[in-house]
């Protein structure tokens, strides 16, 4: 990810358009963290990104929420506040 797509994220939002979907960032630890975490730790991503810090902070990507390949009951927790960003539903139970 560079500064100017780091960027990007933060003045399009928390949501997507079109859809309205969350934008979460993946680091480059393979974590999660929510769009509200990450514009409270701005500065400290964008340090890690322009420094190339592996402290957990350096941005590798982003994602939509909703297009996180989960298997059924899986969740993304936000790796700072713990928060679920989003969960995939449980697998229907096939009968008969
Ligand atoms: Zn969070």
């Amino acid at each position: 990810m560079t500064k100017q797509e780091l960027n990007r994220i933060f003045d399009n939002g928390k949501y997507a358009w079109p859809g309205g979907y969350e934008i979460l960032l993946i680091m480059d630890d393979g974590k999660t963290v929510c769009f509200d975490c990450a514009v409270d730790n701005r500065n400290q991503i964008e340090e890690a990104l322009t420094a190339g810090y592996r402290d957990g902070w350096k941005p590798a990507g982003w994602m939509l929420a909703e297009e996180m390949d989960l298997s059924p009951g899986e969740a993304v927790l936000c790796a700072h506040c713990n928060r679920v960003i989003t969960q995939a539903e449980e697998e229907e139970e096939v009968c008969c």
